[in-house]
């Protein structure tokens, strides 16, 4: 692949401009090769004719803006030697918000160039000085507006970089520039084919190159951007697909269905019939398993959608073809419920071999780290006899040294910590690889499954099984009605006496130093810092269960906590006096976040509920309203009105539907963090691809890829697009090639 590479744009900076500014682009920005430079895009486009609104310059940050010279003068300076020109630029609207204050040390240059009336493009850290904002020793360029200037250079658009205080736009522009002269004419083989390219009406790269940097008018400069979006998806994807292909390639042992096996008698005794969803999804992964290539399916759907039910019913093909299944969940506590209800609904189909069981049953084995070496022991051997149909444990199953019989397919509940390399282990596990079926309830929007977790194929439970009661969600916001806490607790009380039962979650343990959120239940980067600055106490389950233990208004009530620092023997107590009733409520981290199943529990109260990100919102409320009951759930939260965390309270009070709240999540991160928090290695974020607004765009790059991956598995006929792709998986070791 290497010796197609279009070199010139991995050629280092240094061999294309002085060393000096390339050096400078490096250190400044980190651009080390042609391409980098060529692909570092403006941020957007100033105007020749129009003075930037100086009152809109953002504080502390290196700004470009047009403005033209209101005055000019300079004086000696009193302690240091030299001069000082001090210049009044303004933008001319009336009064002071539009005027800017510049100094030059020794700027004689500048005092003969900015005279009163000219109109410049200035760059620097805008900075305050009194009442007025300044730019110290701004660059700047002097916008001529003589009639000798060609009018079509005096129309251009005037790029804006990402720039620095020590390398500023202007600055930048000239290096680009330097480039593109050097790129006239050349015809630098272009990633995306042709014959999308006209197709789209796309302009080709190397004229894009120059859309974006010079553009002659904005609309150039967007042409360009959109087709360097489509690039970048269009590399991603053909990546993607390309992985896609390698997994199809790869062996696994087919797992058809079997006429009168585990299966079909499960179903025959299902007290309840599919949803329509789940018949369908139920289908596919039929038909997947029955390949002799590894599915690699992501389910999703909302909590209690019936995903765990579907993942069963491939258990028991899978089974049924000789195989053995392994469940994985992201806690102990929660592999012990998923052990307890898969044993629960099998009943005695859970119970092969055994006194009273079935005899052509199969047996569900727990294996965690809490067990004694005895009972793992004995689990062991029947995961290695091929006894033990069902293997629940937690991720350290497929990382320790358990032997299976034959290993034939892999459920991982939530894929947040399920990631590319646990897949890799998965892979390299066995005689060949299992097949592979990925839960969620956080509902992924269309873009994200379609870049992050663009391996997998996916598929989606829409409806809840009928029957299911609705949740109503409310914002207790405490700095608005103190008086609302007391009546919380009023309501918990109200619940109880009905014979329901409560949670209360919190944010952090508390039972010594740690940082909010540092619960292992908790999941990575999803409580976002209040961001005030100020310092709020936050609710924790220590103190809560404390001060509600001691509340007379909850007197008589039973009450317990959990939390992932505790004893594996005591969280399972409590989790089992939860479920069985004997605790009327439970103060609790998110431990209880995923697959808590307690019918019975019907308010669900979530202390400083702003610390929790959208999707973890969303979910913990799932865990009411599921016996038939409605559900209701209160997010307290100490936010005064108005604060922009308190955005996603309103967001999850506002909608029950999953996916319209992932998508308000990805408005209201940034992108970066979903994509680089769920990708692994490799650059993580997109540089102009935007989640949200660009989906049609990627939906159409993940077809156009699919297909010329079918055509051309190698991308022999495509050497740019597979050099593009290369440069995009390891824009480091690019730097080096062809160096020296
Ligand atoms: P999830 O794993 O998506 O949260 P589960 O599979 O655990 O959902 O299902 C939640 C509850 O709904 C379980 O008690 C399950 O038995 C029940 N259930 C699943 N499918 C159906 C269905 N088609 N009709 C009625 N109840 C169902
Ligand atoms: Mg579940």
């Amino acid at each position: 692949m290497k010796s197609d590479l279009p070199a010139e744009l991995d050629f280092p900076l240094d061999r294309r401009l002085g060393k000096a500014s390339a050096g400078k682009l490096e250190k400044q920005l980190g651009l080390k090769t042609v391409g980098d430079l060529l692909h570092h895009f403006p941020r957007r486009y100033l105007e020749r004719g129009e003075l930037t609104p100086i009152a809109e310059l953002p504080y502390d940050e290196d700004v470009s803006l047009i403005a033209r010279v209101q005055s000019a003068n300079s004086r000696r300076m009193r302690t240091r030697k030299g001069m000082l020109l001090e210049v009044v630029v303004t933008d001319d609207t009336d009064g002071t918000l539009g005027r800017l204050h510049l100094s030059f040390f020794n700027g004689y240059k500048a005092e003969k160039e900015l005279r009163v009336g000219v109109r410049a493009l200035f760059s620097g850290k805008v900075g305050a000085y009194r009442d007025h904002l300044t730019l110290t020793n701004p660059t700047y360029v002097v916008l001529d507006e003589d009639a000798d200037l060609d009018e079509d250079i005096a129309r251009r658009p005037i790029p804006v970089y990402p720039a620095t205080a020590a390398l500023a736009s202007p600055k930048i522009a000239d290096a680009v520039a330097v480039l593109l002269d050097g790129l006239q004419g050349a015809s630098l083989t272009d990633p995306v084919p042709e014959r999308i390219r006209r197709r789209d009406g796309l302009p080709r790269m190397v004229e894009a190159f120059e859309m974006i940097h010079r553009p002659a008018e904005l609309s150039d400069a967007y042409r360009a951007r959109h087709r360097f979006r489509y690039q970048e998806a269009l590399v991603l994807q053909t990546e993607l697909a390309r992985r896609r292909a390698l997994t199809e390639l790869e062996d696994a042992t087919a797992r058809p269905s079997r006429e009168g096996g585990l299966l079909d008698r499960f179903d025959a005794d299902l007290p309840f019939t599919l949803t329509a969803g789940q018949a369908d999804v139920g289908q596919q992964i039929s038909a997947d398993l029955a390949r002799p290539h590894p599915m690699n399916r992501l389910l999703q759907g909302e909590v209690g959608s019936g995903k765990t039910l579907v993942a069963l019913r491939a258990m028991l093909q899978v089974i049924d073809a000789g195989g053995q299944a392994a469940l994985l969940a992201p806690t102990e506590v929660l592999a012990a419920q998923h052990y307890a209800s898969i044993t629960r609904t099998l009943g005695p189909l859970a119970e092969g071999g055994l006194l009273g069981g079935d005899d052509e049953g199969t047996r569900v084995r727990l294996l965690t780290g809490s067990m004694t070496t005895a009972q793992r022991r004995a689990a062991m051997l029947d995961i290695a006899s091929g006894e033990a149909g069902i293997v629940v444990g937690t991720h350290a199953l497929l990382s320790e040294n358990v032997q299976f019989a034959d290993l034939g397919l892999v459920v991982v509940d939530e894929q947040h910590r399920f990631g590319v390399e646990q897949r890799d282990v998965l892979r390299s596990r066995g005689r060949s690889t299992p097949h592979l079926l990925v839960m969620t309830a956080t509902p992924i929007p269309r873009t994200v499954a379609m870049t992050v977790f663009g391996d997998l194929e996916v598929s989606t439970l829409a409806e809840l099984p009928a029957g299911r009661a609705p949740i109503s969600t409310h914002l207790a916001p405490l700095a608005d009605h103190p008086g609302w806490e007391a009546r919380i607790w009023q309501r918990a009380r109200e619940e109880i006496d009905a014979g329901r039962q409560v949670y209360v979650v919190c944010p952090k343990i508390g039972d010594r130093e740690e940082e909010p959120g540092s619960d292992p239940g908790l999941l990575p980067g999803t409580a976002e810092p209040a961001g005030t600055g100020i310092q709020r106490e936050l609710a924790s389950v220590a103190a809560v269960y404390e001060r509600l233990s001691s509340l007379p208004a909850l007197a008589g009530t039973r009450i317990g906590m959990l939390h992932g620092r505790m004893e594996p023997q005591e969280k399972a107590a409590v989790m089992e006096g939860f479920n069985r009733g004997t605790v009327d409520l439970l103060v609790a981290t998110t431990v209880i976040e995923v697959g808590v199943d307690v019918p019975n529990a019907t308010l669900m109260v979530i202390l400083d509920a702003d610390r929790f990100g959208i999707s973890q919102l969303h979910q913990l409320r799932g865990r009411v309203g599921r016996g038939g009951l409605p559900g209701t759930c209160l997010l307290v939260t100490g936010l005064e009105n108005g604060h922009p965390s308190r955005e996603r309270l309103d967001a999850v009070a506002s909608t029950t539907d999953g996916f319209e709240l992932s998508r308000r999540d990805l408005e209201l991160r940034r992108e970066g963090d979903i994509l680089g928090a769920a990708q692994s290695g490799g650059r993580s974020t997109l540089r102009l691809l935007r989640a949200v607004q660009d989906e049609a765009l990627i939906a159409q790059a993940r077809d156009d890829a699919q297909l010329l991956i079918r055509q051309d598995p190698e991308l022999a006929e495509f050497p740019a697009l597979a050099a593009a792709i290369s440069r995009y998986l390891d824009p480091e070791a690019q730097a080096f090639l062809d160096r020296g």
